[in-house]
């Protein structure tokens, strides 16, 4: 697979450091509210690109992480008058839910900031260690000038950042030995959430976290890194420095940024009134909708996002999931048997599709081009298929495929019914009530049909908990 590699600016060929295993980092989102669409582009297009590394058989270490401390969380939650831990936890569950009505899948792990303290602070350590860090009044700062490969993934030149970024320069503290300098470990601030450190009590810098993340739950090279092109300068750039610094290995071998989503050709920001939550979204479309629409264009090309080019994505998703429709009850209604003549031609066809359909996603994830493949399927099996005429072979053939292109790009052909949360918990009472009754095989009949909806049960003492699988 070719995939376009900030590094080197080009196409390159992916070959794992493992073979049959790829680790993919993605920043996530900092959780102090709803996720906006724009950080959806991101997980949707990084859990394709999962989806398809999975469908060739890969084993895939999926992380991502939840900036759970932050500016933001702590302004929040003195704003409502709690534990900034209250603020993260409520919209880490939100975001899980929005995640899964864009069937993100859930990632291998989901490491929050705030639980590998213990790890960042070595880290520090090390590079204080190493002189690539030193403390000045409780703060860390990096030694960027030390890192002689500084600005090769943004090619940003050091000289030109002194000079030309006003904005680092105003804001450079005095007590820095030099203005590029940036900081590993903050001292607290009265009414901050903090940690013990050799430094203080302090937090830390949100660019370590993402370093040391990687580092324990992929190792010290990991696969891809991935996450919007906003984050190249400086936040990549930086957690470039400090893991090849401290590890002395290489960080990413490749690194995949998406491109920006604007709203009717504007940056979506709150001022001028075109931010919109998923949740918001989710109210107005299908998100599966929302999904496709994100898909139909290449991950690295901005993307406009309007109510007509919804609308559109929302007629083929249409188209798609009728032909799947049709599909389905010609399997029911199948002839018995050997397909016909016109019909093994036809496979021949199906399967150059798949072909195609692969050619496009290992062009650097194409999926663009992929999903037009899928219309070009789409086409085919209309105008091939007939229920009650068609034998059940050569439907069968159609439908595992039309299923199959769909679900690497997380796309349901066929509409699951989903249990409402008030369903589920009229289930569970139900199941509660028969195993009173001693009526076991009512209560496992429930367990499985939740288990089936892709609900867990887990029993615990304090009662029965749920959750979306
Ligand atoms: P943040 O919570 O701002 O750190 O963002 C989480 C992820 O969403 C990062 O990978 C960002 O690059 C990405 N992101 C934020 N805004 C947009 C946008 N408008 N379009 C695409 N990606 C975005
Ligand atoms: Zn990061």
């Amino acid at each position: 697979m070719k995939i376009f590699n900030t590094l080197t600016r080009k196409k390159d060929e992916f070959t794992p450091i493992n073979e049959g295993k790829v680790g993919i980092y993605v920043c996530g989102p900092t959780v102090y509210d709803y996720i906006h669409i724009g950080n959806a582009r991101p997980m949707i297009v990084f859990d394709t690109l999962r989806r398809y590394f999975e469908y060739k058989g890969y084993e895939v270490n999926y992380v991502s992480n939840f900036t759970d401390v932050d500016d933001k969380i702590i302004k929040k939650a003195i704003a409502e008058g709690v534990e900034s831990t209250v603020i993260s936890e409520r919209f880490i569950e939100e975001c899980k839910k929005d995640m899964a009505s864009l069937n993100v899948k859930e990632a291998t792990t989901h490491p929050k900031a705030t639980e590998e303290i213990d790890d960042m602070i070595a880290m520090v350590q090390t590079l204080i260690e190493k002189d690539y860090a030193y403390e000045v009044n409780g703060t860390v700062y990096f030694r960027t000038r030390k890192f002689s490969d500084y600005g090769k993934l943004s090619k940003k030149n050091l000289d030109d950042l002194r000079g030309g970024n006003r904005e680092l320069l105003v804001s450079g503290q005095d007590e820095k030995e030099d203005t590029l300098d940036f900081v590993l470990w903050k001292p607290k601030k009265e009414g901050e959430p903090s940690w013990p450190s050799p430094w203080g009590e302090g937090r830390p810098g949100w660019h370590l976290e993402c370093s040391v993340m990687s580092k324990k739950y992929i190792g010290d090279v990991i696969d891809i890194h991935a996450g919007g092109e906003d984050l190249i300068f400086p936040h990549h750039e930086n957690e470039i420095a400090q893991s090849e610094a401290a590890n002395d290995k290489e960080f990413a071998r490749y690194w995949m940024h998406n491109g920006f989503l604007k709203i009717d050709n504007e940056k979506m920001s709150k001022s001028l009134g075109n931010f919109f939550t998923v949740r918001e979204i989710g109210d107005k479309y299908d998100l599966q909708v929302i999904r496709f629409f994100m898909l139909s264009a290449h991950y690295r090309s901005p993307l406009n996002f309007s109510a007509e080019l919804v609308e559109s994505s929302k007629n083929g998703l249409d188209r798609i999931k009728t032909a799947a429709a049709r599909i389905e009850e010609a399997v029911s209604a199948g002839v018995e048997g050997d397909m016909t003549a016109t019909e093994t031609e036809n496979v021949l066809a199906i399967d150059a599709f798949v072909k195609k359909y692969e050619d496009a996603m290992e062009d650097d994830l194409n999926t663009a081009d992929a999903i037009s493949v899928v219309f070009e399927l789409v086409k085919l099996v209309n105008t091939s298929i007939v229920a009650g005429e068609s034998t059940k072979a050569y439907a069968e053939k159609a439908y595992d495929t039309l299923k199959l292109l769909c679900d690497i790009l997380g796309i349901n052909v066929k509409e699951e019914a989903v249990l409402l949360d008030e369903e589920i918990e009229n289930l569970i009472q139900e199941r509660q009530d028969a195993r009173k009754a001693k009526n076991f095989a009512r209560a496992d009949e429930i367990r499985n049909l939740l288990t089936e909806k892709g609900i867990i049960l887990e029993d615990t003492r304090e009662g029965v908990r749920w959750k979306r699988a």
